[in-house]
């Protein structure tokens, strides 16, 4: 299906591009979606060859490099006329890797690329093949055109992302941030510009701010002994107590300027009463109280608590090594995720005021890693392109910014002194959810809106980078 989904005004498309481009980016994200980059463990290199192999087809000089062969990363440069270079480079960013697929739970096999006249069905259509085949369609119509730009542009495609970057843009932000351009001024990576369908209007986010990690290790400690006597001070027993309280202890509120932004972005073209209660919704003692009257749906509350909380999810076990021995300690991984302007410790403070008048003072935590919460400006020319570009695209479409609860390569680049967007333009219909299909069964991407996201991104660029 070329034309926008049913229920959508086709002459909103965003500007014409040659249909033959279009089908070929389409064969291009099947033949990526084919090849099985499940991480762990990766296997990443077949599909950076491909994207190696078309670079070198419109004259590109890819390079590829990594911590190893099996974990390569990819970085080309379109380099701009040094008579018109006057600005640092603009990075798009993309990672190869996807996380596992059950093949049970599909209704098409997710390393199959299948096209059902409709959609294309495959692990990484969403997050994040589709966007390499788009910045890639987007690349090759602008290395045609050949404008005058005012910046090298740097496509990147990396390994890894998915199992926490190491080998990926965390291996290139410190051994080659030659290849991103030392201190490039943007990134344009994942997660954002796609269709959030809510009351009948239509939004776009443009992703300036990722929540932080911290994960942690809570150590309980109890009296050592063989299972077959009655004990008292059992470590297991005491962190299921802890467990316990924090599963149902809901984190403080720490409402932010981006999460007021994201959150208003939504209410003001509402106008009336939601948009009169949003400040309520954002303040620290009556926010929580309101939510689930002001957000009738479970998810959508979850999006708007992931933005406003610190969130602690127990995930990983450690107890005894064998049935019958009681151990002197257990211990629980906990992944926290850090709302902006919260540290792994203030998230300590927050556990620790809840597992305390269960445990007394016999716990610890360990922090395993942590990573702050980025944000990026919207006041730069940048943000203001994406905005018209979507808002050209889809002139009934409110552009808002927004803040994601989890993190991408970004929290890399931002190293390097770069303001990274998510801005993935992407179409979608009211049935497909964004959301749900990220590391969800069943990913896939409606083709219309794929090419509706090429010829913006394209649109976006051009007006961005073109001088003159
Ligand atoms: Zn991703």
């Amino acid at each position: 299906m070329q034309g926008p989904p049913a229920g959508w005004a086709s002459e909103q498309a965003a500007p014409e591009f040659p249909a033959d481009e279009l089908s070929s980016a389409t064969q291009l994200l099947q033949e990526l979606l084919r090849i099985n980059t499940s991480n762990p463990p990766g296997n990443e290199q077949e599909a950076t060859e491909l994207v190696a192999r078309h670079c070198r087809s419109i004259g590109l000089k890819p390079e590829v490099v990594g911590s190893h062969a099996a974990r390569p990363n990819l970085a080309v440069r379109w380099a701009a006329d040094p008579a018109n270079q006057t600005e640092r480079p603009l990075v798009l960013s993309c990672h190869l890797d996807v996380v596992p697929a059950n093949p049970d739970r599909w209704i098409h096999p997710p390393f199959s690329g299948h096209h059902d006249g409709e959609c294309i069905w495959g692990r990484g259509a969403i997050d994040m093949k589709g966007f390499a085949a788009m910045g890639l369609a987007a690349l090759t119509r602008l290395v045609k055109e050949n404008p005058p730009i005012n910046r090298d542009v740097i496509f990147v495609a990396v390994c890894d992302e998915e199992a926490g970057t190491r080998h990926g843009s965390e291996w290139l932000v410190n051994e080659r941030p030659d290849l991103l351009g030392d201190n490039p001024e943007y990134v344009i990576n994942e997660v954002g510009g796609f269709t959030i369908h809510q009351n009948g209007r239509r939004y776009y986010s443009v992703q300036i701010a990722e929540k932080g990690v911290a994960w942690l290790r809570l150590t309980v400690k109890g009296q050592p002994g063989h299972s077959s006597l009655p004990l008292q001070n059992n470590a297991i027993v005491s962190l299921a107590k802890a467990i316990d309280a924090i599963g149902s202890t809901k984190l403080p509120w720490h409402p932010s300027r981006e999460a007021a932004d994201y959150i208003q972005g939504f209410t003001k073209p509402q106008g009336g009463i939601a948009h009169k209660l949003s400040p309520i919704l954002l303040h620290p003692f009556w926010g929580p109280r309101l939510l689930r009257y002001a957000v009738a749906s479970p998810a959508k509350r979850a999006t708007v608590e992931g933005v406003l909380r610190n969130t602690a999810n127990p995930t990983g076990l450690t107890g005894s090594p064998a049935i019958n021995v009681i151990p002197g300690s257990a211990s629980v991984e906990i992944d926290g995720r850090l709302a902006p302007g919260q540290t792994a410790a203030s998230l300590i403070e927050e556990l620790t005021s809840i597992i305390r008048p269960v445990l007394g003072d016999n716990f610890e935590f360990t922090i395993l890693q942590e990573s702050p919460p980025v944000t990026f400006s919207a006041d730069t020319p940048l943000y203001q392109e994406m905005v018209k570009s979507l808002q050209s695209a889809d002139p009934d479409g409110h552009v808002m910014p927004s803040i994601i609860p989890g993190f991408t390569d970004s929290r890399n680049y931002a190293k390097l002194g770069a303001t990274c967007y998510g801005f993935y333009p992407l179409q979608l219909p009211e049935d497909i959810d964004f959301a749900t299909l990220f590391h969800g069964d069943n990913e896939r991407i409606p083709e219309a809106g794929f090419h509706w996201g090429i010829r913006t991104l394209t649109d976006m660029l051009r007006r961005f980078l073109v001088t003159g």
